[in-house]
């Protein structure tokens, strides 16, 4: 009884291979026109969308775009002129860094729509002395109206091996914190570092009613990063970071949680 059931399954599958079906090869024939005209419909599709919406993975505008337009965002840009701040293990200002980190900040910033008001835009400071200069830029940040403050600031310690960035907040500032935070985790991960935000009660951060934040960059008492603040590259880096931990702000979205 097995022998010629055997038989049978082998053979008839071997007629039918070769046997000439016009129904199946049209069945076939349109499978294969509708998948042509799906595929050139999806690739039309695709060519036609803007080059912007490929940028997600970049540090261009995406959905910051939306979160940061209309806002108005005070960046300070640390010392300046008489007063140099730290300086670095092989010499360099750190006012000199902090301006050119905020100019890198305020063009990521207007790239996503927002508006940008600099406590300073040159090398000098904006008064003849230390008070009046920080008395100015208190004058500037309660004026503005702005929705919050970004101060940049350059890190030094008489501890050489001492390096990362760091934030700090008002203390007692909720939105403050959130964004210290935010901009801290941004950091982080861009530098592949393990600061933790800090409240801290420096004039500048008391100086609005708007959550204001001072992002010290990285320590140029340290060697090796006061190399790395000197390179434009790593600079954007920085300043890429900070407005991506600004979008997450006002986006409402933590990295951590
Ligand atoms: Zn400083």
């Amino acid at each position: 009884m097995e022998k010629p059931r055997h038989q049978m399954e082998v053979e008839a599958p071997r007629r039918r291979r070769y046997r000439f079906n016009a129904k199946k090869l049209g069945v076939t024939l349109i499978s294969f026109g509708c998948m042509a005209a799906l595929i050139g419909l999806a690739v039309s599709h695709f060519a036609s969308w803007p080059a912007s919406a490929y940028a997600g993975k970049t540090a261009s505008p995406q959905n910051g775009a939306d979160v940061l337009s209309g806002r108005c965002i005070v960046i300070d840009a640390g010392h300046g002129g008489f007063d140099p701040g730290a300086i670095g293990a092989s010499g360099l200002r750190e006012d000199e860094l902090n301006l050119k980190v905020a100019k890198l900040l305020k063009a990521a910033f207007e790239e996503r729509d927002a508006e940008v008001i600099m406590t300073r835009s040159t090398d000098d400071a904006i008064a003849d002395t230390k008070d009046e200069d920080m008395a100015e830029r208190r004058r500037i940040i309660e004026q503005s109206g702005s929705d919050i403050v970004i101060s940049i600031h350059m890190n030094s310690h008489t501890d050489p091996s001492v390096s990362g960035p760091l934030v700090l907040f008002m203390p007692g500032s909720e939105n403050g914190k959130r964004l210290a935070e935010d901009i801290m985790d941004s950091l982080n991960d861009a530098l592949n570092a393990d600061g933790r935000a800090r409240s801290n009660s420096l004039y500048i951060l008391m100086s609005g009613s708007q959550p204001c934040v001072l992002v010290e960059c990285g320590y140029i008492s340290n060697a090796l990063e006061e190399a790395n603040l000197a390179r434009e590259e790593y600079r954007k880096i920085i300043a890429g970071a900070i407005c991506e931990g600004t979008e997450r702000y006002f986006g409402g979205q933590r990295s951590g949680d």
